[in-house]
């Protein structure tokens, strides 16, 4: 009997290594291509960090012309949930990311390297874990919990360092005779490596965002296949990041102090190992103190919130490229309207330490996102939202599509595009009071500003309609107009010169304007006037200032 029997009593079944190195076939792409991926497991919680790295994935493998696929890092059964898969595609799709390869819903992937799911490449982790034990470099272990336990314990009276290693590790060397009669006997156990590392010596790593880290050599025997036939996280990186032809890793900065032992696992399985980049968290501030974006506290930290709130992906994706690299924000500015595939992201350029989430950075960035949208695909979007989240807003667009558009275009298109919506669902409070049905539906309380007094009110608005109004007028005519009236009551025609002589008048023309604004709409904060009433037309204006109550 010697080791290969061993292996072969415990895998009976599985195919040669050399098969798979044979089936999965180095890629064929130009040089410096960069193969990456997301790697999440289906817990049904997608993070936005999840989001952020696979961002930051598929930018980097498509400006190389690489390759970034999804790979369903399922074998912690209990952490499982339903549907989690379709969770993350999900994910991946609203926010346009979509992999190359992969997962494309719960049971369907594409791509020639797969099963993309871990626990269907069951028997590929057995492959290599039987040629490692017939290489003597793993083998059985049979301790049970409470065996394990008790060695815990012993560590601890000792004070030396726990973990199954040296002297430790009872089952590295036991004869094989007794070991094979184990398994014979049907007893359960795990797979471990044999770990030739000195806990000693160290190795140099350059990642390549967090530069030269040193570690100590990994000396544990850790467990590579578990009790029930499944890899241990470690195992299946290792084994499929070789096959899938991964040569960037890009993961949280968790991972970073388990660099050892996987650079460890590359070697013993003659692995050439990938390049690491490992991502600082998106951190947030609560009492002076920076902490993780956490599932249980903070709702943003969910991708899913975005789509809710009608975050467009475009914003989030801006701003976290925004995080990731400091030049971004420079990049913007001189490339106002480039779109984001153009900016070329860099590792060596990303922060060492977590950045700090800023929601009001993000709103600021997704109104100049939505500014640049024309009038349909703000139209288009807020239906795609409201489709899930608010019939009634629904119902409100859809009601007159064209008239709805008059309303989207107000102020859109120009120059200086209006900046007041923030994501869909800000658009109902953002348009509602332009529907007369909904208008006249609600009492109003209208909050006048400067000009307070009711008859002066009544005063401004009678004028205005009697001999001032006319649909027909051009935007200029029209201010001129505004002006006349706001003189003709002893309102300064123009700011300026109320500032000079305060004393001569009662205000200036914004008072007055403010005071039909105000009357119109119910608001004091509308885009701009005379597009609002071109929109509601002669007889909305009419009705609303005629039949205010003030
Ligand atoms: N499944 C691991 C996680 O959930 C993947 C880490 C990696 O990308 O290697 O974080």
């Amino acid at each position: 009997m010697d080791y290969k029997d061993l292996a072969n009593l415990i895998f009976p079944n599985v195919k040669p290594v050399e098969y798979y190195e044979e089936k999965y076939p180095k890629r064929n792409l130009k040089e410096g291509a960069i193969v990456t991926r997301y790697a999440p497991s289906p817990t049904g919680f997608v993070h936005i960090g999840g989001l952020y790295q696979s961002l930051i994935a598929k930018k980097l493998a498509n400006q190389t012309e690489g390759v970034f696929f999804l790979r369903v890092e399922d074998t912690d059964q209990k952490r499982e949930v339903e549907n989690g898969v379709a969770g993350i595609v999900k994910a991946l799709r609203d926010f346009n990311m979509l992999p190359d390869e992969g997962m494309i819903d719960e049971e369907n992937e594409i791509g020639n390297y797969g099963p993309y799911k871990q626990s269907l490449r069951k028997e590929i982790y057995q492959a290599y874990a039987k040629d490692l034990i017939e290489k003597h470099l793993a083998y059985p272990c049979f301790d049970s919990p409470e065996e394990l336990d008790q060695m815990r314990k012993k560590q601890e009276e000792a004070k030396v360092r726990p973990g199954y290693y040296g002297v430790w590790a009872t089952w590295r060397e036991k004869p094989l005779d007794e070991v094979i009669e184990k398994i014979k006997n049907g007893d359960s156990y795990i797979i471990r490596l044999k770990s030739m590392g000195r806990e000693d010596k160290k190795i140099k790593h350059h990642d390549l965002i967090k530069g030269n880290v040193d570690f100590p050599e990994n000396d544990q025997d850790i467990v590579i296949i578990k009790s029930d036939g499944l890899p241990t996280y470690h195992f299946a990186h290792a084994i499929d990041d070789h096959l899938m032809g991964t040569t960037l890793v890009i993961r949280g900065d968790e991972w970073l102090s388990s660099v050892p032992l996987h650079l460890q696992l590359f070697q013993t399985l003659g692995f050439k190992a990938p390049k690491y980049a490992h991502l600082a968290p998106i951190m947030k501030e609560e009492n002076g103190n920076k902490r993780k974006l956490s599932k249980r506290k903070d709702p943003e930290s969910a991708v899913e919130f975005y789509a809710k709130e009608g975050i467009p992906d475009e914003a989030v994706k801006e701003y976290l490229l925004n995080i990731a690299n400091s030049n971004f924000e420079q990049w913007r500015k001189a490339n106002k309207n480039a779109k984001l595939e153009e900016f070329n992201l860099q590792l060596n350029k990303m922060g060492v330490s977590g950045a700090l989430f800023d929601m009001i950075k993000l709103l600021d960035i997704s109104k100049t996102v939505i500014s640049k949208y024309t009038k349909e695909e703000v139209y288009e979007e807020t239906i795609k939202w409201a489709n899930s989240y608010d019939k009634d807003l629904k119902q409100l667009l859809e009601k007159d599509k064209d008239y709805t558009l008059c309303v989207l275009g107000i102020e859109r298109g120009n120059e200086k595009p209006r900046k007041d919506i923030a994501k869909w669902s800000d658009v109902k409070e953002n348009i509602e009071y332009m529907y007369d049905d909904v208008y006249f539906s609600k009492e109003h309380t209208y909050e006048f500003q400067k000009i307070q007094d009711k008859e002066e009110i009544k005063k401004i608005i009678s004028l205005y309609l009697e001999k001032y109004f006319n649909i027909e007028d051009d935007k200029q005519t029209w201010f001129d107009k505004i002006k006349d009236l706001a003189e003709e009551l002893g309102y300064a025609r123009e700011v300026k010169m109320y500032k000079q002589e305060p004393e001569k008048y009662k205000g200036h023309v914004g008072d007055v304007s403010t005071v039909i604004r105000i009357a119109l709409t119910a608001r004091a904060n509308t885009p701009d006037m005379y597009e609002i009433m071109q929109v509601l037309g002669e007889n909305s204006v009419v009705k609303r200032l005629k039949e205010i109550k003030l």
